[in-house]
């Protein structure tokens, strides 16, 4: 039994519409009635009228008001994309484009991919048909890369602008730029009601469009204790919710795919064990790697007499609008991308929210009828701990991909780039200064082309990509999966094993079979090989050859260490110390290399579990450090401290491989 203490009420104000339509109205209704009853509707003469007007517009409206499924509905039925132009709608989230792109083809009654489309990286759902297509912001980006002034297009939405990803802030910058020497190009920019004023006036005050809100009161109870397992809280306060509250859906938010399963799981574990003696509850999971059959299923209707119960990562924080929501938990976490400038190392990790993201989160509830939000955090924390707003990505990454990204795209200045938020300088320069180390850039700045192993540098960059799930390993086969993964050991460390399961299977003609029989995940093969071409195609776009080092793994582990050199690990005494900073690391029990223990290794993360693990290694030699990356490591660095030799298994193998 979880203690909640009632009740701010939410900082949602008007209750403009008095009555809710109850579910089962809304299910009888046609499309085209859902369509009119949403609150952007009674705007649509205002709206079209204000972006002919404009060339650049702010639009703001409370989540699940129509912004994104209506509005280029509109745009297309005025006309915007007469003469094959195309109306662009830009999405953080890969599942919020899907499952948009796919409403709005049933709303406009023509087949998915046909006039209405979506893409994301790996999945192009157009055809030469398009003439609405949403996508994910990255999509855009890289659309530069092939047209540069967007000439295809008549109108970019970019839409989730409040979101602020990395690649939406890239887009604001590059869209601004082409909108001055394109003025027959529409740009609207929607967002949540978050944040407006300042896209408006990034966009040299663009006006602001407000579609008035419906939003019905919803209460707020906060826990009276922290809560030690939020896991635990969400699920035991899910069966309080359905045994005791009247109907309605309920929205848990938790911070990704793993925790989610496991909420699932628990859930349906005790529902089970509860039987007949409570009404039927819906799990129903929604998570971005969530196969698209399964996302689809959080938007049908509930059946009369049960409950369901969507649990979701923040994309249904704004991205995505579930329908019937009265009862929304909220254990006031997320998954951050965070960079540290000084290690140079970026990681995902579980961090509270924001005020801001709460209160969305809270509204969620407010949609359809008054609705209770269930905070599993202190009124005290809600007000002391959380940040009020979340910082924008752009300023928590590393800059590495951005810089290759605008260089490739010909902009040399990245220091006067028109950022709404610019990124911290030292990271900028830290950045470039990488790449220049890395070999990505010469001394004027400019993109080289040196590699004379991309064949398998490529293939390995692919099943990294993929980390973590090549290797299956059920808990009732342990041993036989153990064995077979054993099998693809070779010299040199993860990476080359990784290498040597691509290569076995591609081989075995990309196989099934292959891999069901050695305990690889088909899926994730399925993966890389999707990545692997697109990186294929990309070094083609810009004329790298792709060339084989041969059979010689040293080419192969020097590029790793050239471009890892800052991931170097020495083993001393008392165990892997991290050569820069002395961190102490161990070598993931699940490495190849876990029981030789090289001097020295490259490792391609750090994961904090139990201790904190080096996860993917690959053996080098000392030397190589200084070959590539001089202006780092000095020699002195580079000396082994102890002069006793440390046991070496490894000489044997190091010899074979010359
Ligand atoms: P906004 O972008 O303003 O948040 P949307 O245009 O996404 O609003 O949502 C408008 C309506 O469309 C909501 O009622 C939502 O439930 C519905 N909707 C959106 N996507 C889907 C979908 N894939 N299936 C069913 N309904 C959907
Ligand atoms: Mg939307």
């Amino acid at each position: 039994m979880i203690n909640f203490v009632s009740s701010d009420k939410s900082p949602c104000d008007n209750e403009q519409y008095s009555a809710a339509l109850s579910q089962a109205e809304v299910q009888k209704q046609s499309i085209q009635e859902v369509r009119r009853s949403l609150p952007v509707f009674p705007y649509r003469e205002d709206l079209l009228l204000a972006i002919q007007q404009h060339q650049i517009l702010v639009i703001e409206g409370e989540t699940g008001s129509g912004k994104t499924t209506q509005i280029p509905q509109f745009l297309m039925e005025s006309g915007y994309n007469d003469g094959g132009m195309k109306i662009g709608c830009t999405q953080p989230r890969r599942v919020a484009a899907m499952s948009v792109a796919a409403r709005v083809a049933q709303e406009v009654g023509v087949k998915l991919g046909n006039e209405v489309g979506y893409s994301i990286r790996f999945e192009d759902c157009t055809s030469e048909r398009t003439v609405l297509k949403y996508m994910t912001d990255g999509m855009l980006l890289r659309e530069f890369l092939t047209e540069p002034d967007l000439a295809s297009y008549s109108v970019v939405i970019i839409d989730e602008a409040h979101e602020r990803t990395l690649h939406t802030d890239i887009l604001f910058g590059l869209i601004k730029d082409i909108a001055r020497f394109r003025p027959d190009l529409k740009v609207l920019v929607a967002s949540a009601t978050l944040d407006t004023e300042r896209f408006s006036c990034f966009f040299d005050d663009a006006p602001v469009f407000r579609i008035p809100g419906r939003r019905f009161p919803v209460d707020i109870f906060y826990t009276k204790a922290p809560e030690a397992d939020y896991l635990e809280a969400c699920v035991v306060s899910v069966l309080q919710i359905h045994v005791t509250q009247p109907p309605g859906d309920c929205l848990v938010f938790l911070t990704g795919q793993e925790e989610i399963e496991t909420c699932c799981e628990l859930l349906q574990e005790r529902c089970r064990r509860l039987g007949s003696k409570i009404s039927e509850l819906l799990v129903l999971p929604i998570y971005a790697n969530l196969p698209s059959d399964m996302q689809a299923k959080i938007f049908s209707p509930t059946p009369p007499g049960s409950r369901k119960v969507v649990v979701a990562t923040n994309i249904a924080e704004t991205s995505l609008t579930i329908d019937g929501i009265i009862y929304v938990i909220d254990p006031g976490f997320c998954k951050q991308k965070s960079y540290n400038a000084r290690t140079g190392m970026e990681s995902l990790i579980v961090t509270p929210c924001s005020r801001a993201s709460a209160n969305q989160r809270a509204g969620r509830a407010g949609r359809v009828a008054a609705g209770k939000c269930f905070r599993l955090y202190t009124a005290w924390a809600f007000k002391h701990e959380m940040e009020e707003s979340t910082v924008p990505e752009i300023q928590r990454t590393n800059l590495g991909n951005v810089v290759l990204l605008l260089k490739s795209l010909g902009i040399n200045d990245l220091i006067h780039f028109d950022f709404m938020d610019p990124p911290p300088h030292e990271t900028l320069v830290l950045a470039l200064e990488q790449l220049y180390a890395l070999g990505a850039l010469n001394h004027l700045g400019e993109l080289t082309k040196v590699t004379y192993c991309s064949e398998e540098v490529l293939t390995i960059a692919a099943m990294l990509s993929v980390n973590n799930s090549i290797f299956y390993r059920p808990k009732d086969k342990v041993v036989h999966a153990d064995n077979a993964r054993q099998n693809f050991v070779v010299p040199g460390g993860d990476h080359m094993v990784l290498l040597n399961v691509y290569t076995q299977w591609l081989e075995s003609g990309y196989s099934t079979q292959w891999c069901y029989e050695n305990f690889i995940q088909f899926r994730s093969m399925k993966r890389a090989r999707d990545v692997r071409e697109q990186l294929e195609g990309l070094m083609d776009r810009i004329e790298v050859e792709v060339c084989s080092s041969g059979g010689d793994i040293v080419p192969i582990r020097k590029a790793v260490t050239a471009g890892y050199f800052y991931h170097t690990a020495r083993l001393s005494k008392g165990g892997y110390k991290t050569v820069k900073h002395q961190q102490t690391v161990y070598v993931h029990p699940n490495s190849s290399l876990f029981e030789e223990q090289p001097r020295w290794l490259i490792y391609h993360e750090l994961v904090f579990t139990t201790k904190e693990f080096m996860r993917q290694v690959i053996e080098i030699d000392s030397s190589w450090l200084l070959e590539v990356a001089p202006h780092y490591y000095k020699n002195k660095e580079l000396e082994d401290s102890s002069s006793k030799k440390m046991p070496r298994k490894q000489g044997k193998a190091k010899e074979e491989l010359g």
